[in-house]
């Protein structure tokens, strides 16, 4: 009983009502002792500085290591196909766990990252299957853009400014940030633009190509916490890319020109057939997709060799595009319906006008970007009346309607125009 014992810390010798009166916490007593608010925050402190130091912390990141299979079975939920880019990625992303994890110099063997290159058609799912990935990581994560970066002191932003986005993603902790995951898109629009050096500098394709070797190879990077030029008086921050894991996407228009071209150049089989790339539709032959391909198509062989993991996506079939609209997690038919019940109403859409969605999407040649649009175009007059009509219970989309709406939109006028 607190009766017993003296009434002072018996760390600091405070008396209980010199703590109080200096606003010291609560004097917590024990079989021997006390303790008072100040002295447990002082040994906390201690504890900690001491952990840090040792490289001991307990604030060093712990990764909760999520199996391949788990991680494509999340991806499953809301990515539509794209079986062979979601398994790459999957492997990619645990291995970069594991390497994390590598204890510091047990043996010689070091495990390399791995950084992917996703070669697909727009709106295949490329950038929302790194986003997917990101709301599963525990790792800071980010996403680029390729086409606005050029060569240092030209127009543009510098490649640095890639992983300013990556500390931000991290709160500027940079222990966190150095183990992250950049998203690179577009990486195709820096190819190099011909095989003949040409009279003008090529800032924003070969050079480029070059800035982003630096990155992707593993080096100390002086970041300006602020991005962009506009501080040149900014402190910079020095973060190590060594465990930062690079995924890049691109469409490569036109790849399956090099592909096939390779492909005729060696013989096949013996059935004499020399044609063997007009067998092929050309989502076939993507799958072929190698980096001697990439290499014709104007990447550099030093870029290539740092992304060793090259996989691809197919194109959205009209199958696929019907089942990203009802299928997924928060599938775009499943989100327009929760809308309509925050209001009390029952929505529904007829089989014939989800078709008729995919047809326009598929015309339009835009992947599944396309369906948010057209989604959008069909359904703002229903979300500008219905809050309004509140006898409306059930709401059908069916084909007449969703046609008449969308030909009234400038969007569909744009497509009779081209
Ligand atoms: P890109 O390949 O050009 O990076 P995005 O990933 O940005 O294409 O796709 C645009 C949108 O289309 C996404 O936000 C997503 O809603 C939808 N989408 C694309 N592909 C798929 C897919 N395979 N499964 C589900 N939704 C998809």
């Amino acid at each position: 009983m607190a009766s017993n014992k003296k009434v002072s810390c018996s760390f600091c010798g405070r008396s209980q009502s010199a703590i109080e009166s200096q606003n010291g916490g609560p004097l917590l007593f024990g079989i021997e002792g006390a303790i008072c608010g100040s002295c447990i925050q002082n040994g906390y402190e201690i504890i900690h500085e001491a952990d840090v130091k040792s490289g001991d912390s307990t604030s060093k990141q712990q990764f909760e290591l999520v199996k391949p299979k788990d991680l494509k079975a999340y991806l499953d939920e809301y990515v539509i196909g794209q079986e062979e880019a979601k398994r790459h990625l999957s492997v990619a992303v645990y291995n970069h766990y594991k390497r994390l994890m590598q204890p510091a110099s047990v043996d010689d063997v070091k495990i390399e990252k791995s950084n992917i290159l996703m070669v697909g058609e727009t709106g295949t799912g490329k950038t929302y299957l790194a986003r997917t990935l990101a709301q599963k990581l525990q790792v800071p994560f980010c996403i680029a853009d390729a086409t606005v970066i050029t060569e240092a002191g030209y127009v543009g932003e510098d490649v640095e400014t890639i992983l300013t986005r990556l500390l931000q993603a991290a709160n500027y902790d940079v222990e966190k940030a150095e183990c992250g995951i950049v998203f690179i898109d577009e990486i195709d629009k820096i190819a190099r633009k011909s095989d003949n050096p040409s009279i003008t500098r090529d800032v924003s394709g070969e050079g480029v190509q070059q800035a982003l070797l630096k990155l992707l190879e593993g080096s100390i990077v002086n970041v300006p916490p602020q991005g962009g030029r506009k501080h040149p008086d900014q402190k910079m921050i020095a973060v190590n890319t060594e465990n930062i894991l690079f995924i890049c996407g691109g469409a490569f228009d036109g790849i399956d020109r090099h592909i096939s071209k390779r492909l005729n150049a060696r013989p096949i089989g013996f059935s004499g057939d020399d044609t063997f790339h007009d067998s092929f539709e050309k989502d076939q032959i993507m799958k072929y997709v190698s980096a001697q391909d990439l290499k014709s198509f104007g990447l550099i062989p030093e870029l290539l060799g740092r992304l060793p993991v090259v996989t691809f996506l197919n194109p959205l079939d009209a199958k696929a595009l019907l089942s990203i609209l009802t299928e997924p997690k928060n599938a775009l038919v499943k989100q327009y319906e929760k809308l309509f019940s925050m209001e009390g109403v029952t929505l529904h859409f007829s089989p014939e006008a989800l078709s008729y969605i995919v047809e326009q999407a598929m015309q339009y040649k835009l992947g599944a970007r396309g369906l948010r649009s057209i989604m959008e175009a069909i359904m703002t007059d229903a979300m500008f009346e219905i809050p309004s009509q509140t006898e409306i219970k059930d709401f059908t989309i069916d084909l007449d309607y969703a046609k008449a709406k969308f030909e009234r939109t400038v969007f569909h006028q744009m497509k009779v125009v081209a």
